[in-house]
């Protein structure tokens, strides 16, 4: 089983915790909230910092990597697991080598625990998504992309559940006072998602996996609205839009537990 609490989701920080309920601990995905806010968060929930082992880093923007940590990071005793696409970024705002661990295609974090990273489209370096498998459980995570391609869509095959982004609502967009340069940056294939295109991928997805839930990563505050983003998906009869949950920014979601199918068929 993995436990799965994304603490805020959004351009001014993104942070998720994953629990895997054994001695593997904690992973984080992403730190974009200050050391100070992530460490009163898993502290609340009854763990200690120690108990963070990984983090795993989408991309080294600001949102997902708090400048905090620069300092902080000497502090904690966790590795940054940073794709090598990212890696002389990384290295450059100032964190040291030596907590740093570039990610292979399919890397181990623990015996029953692998990362399979997957680089998608996003600003100059793209963003790494990437599969979290945990004795049999396996999530698919891919936040700031610009566009779904069929590499990904083959990626995230036989997921038990998936997290991606839904960050604006396409004429929220165009009708914003937003510079027309942003707009075209956001909606020009290398910036975000769209809620159209977050259900079209996970459409897609759904066909090659059993998903028991999906979470909706990275709204925009000023271009969408989780009101519009529920009715869109109150409009979809498949079943998957049944299991959707939608991240905040200020408000952690509610704890996923994502069960091995094996063991959903054995309960009662
Ligand atoms: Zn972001």
């Amino acid at each position: 089983m993995i436990c799965l609490e994304v603490l805020a989701s959004g351009s001014r920080g993104n942070a998720a915790l994953v629990q895997l309920g054994d001695a593997d601990g904690l992973i984080l995905i992403d730190a974009g909230l200050s050391p100070r806010r992530t460490k009163q968060a898993i502290e609340s929930r009854g763990y200690t910092i120690n108990d963070v082992k990984h983090v795993l880093l989408t991309h080294d923007d600001s949102d997902h990597l708090h400048r905090g940590w620069i300092r902080a990071i000497r502090m904690w005793n966790f590795t940054l697991h940073v794709h090598a696409t990212h890696l002389d970024d990384v290295r450059r705002s100032g964190v040291e080598s030596r907590w740093i661990e570039v990610m292979t295609p399919q890397f181990q974090l623990s015996t029953t625990t692998s990362v399979e990273p997957h680089i998608v489209p996003h600003d100059l370096s793209g963003t790494a998504a990437f599969v979290i498998e945990h004795k049999g459980v396996r999530l698919g995570w891919a936040t700031d992309l610009g566009t779904v391609g069929p590499s990904l869509i083959e990626h995230f095959s036989d997921l038990d559940a998936l997290a991606i982004e839904s960050n604006y609502d396409r004429q929220m967009q165009l009708d914003s006072n937003r510079p027309s340069f942003l707009i075209d940056r956001i909606m020009g294939g290398r910036g975000h998602l769209s809620n159209t295109q977050a259900i079209e991928a996970v459409d897609q997805i759904a066909i090659q996996s059993m998903l028991q839930h999906v979470v909706l990563l990275h709204l925009s505050r000023d271009c969408n609205c989780p009101l519009v983003v529920r009715e869109r998906w109150n409009n979809i009869e498949s079943a998957w839009a049944r299991q959707v949950h939608i991240a905040s920014q200020d408000e952690p979601l509610t704890p996923i537990r994502i069960n091995s199918r094996h063991q959903t068929a054995c309960l009662p």
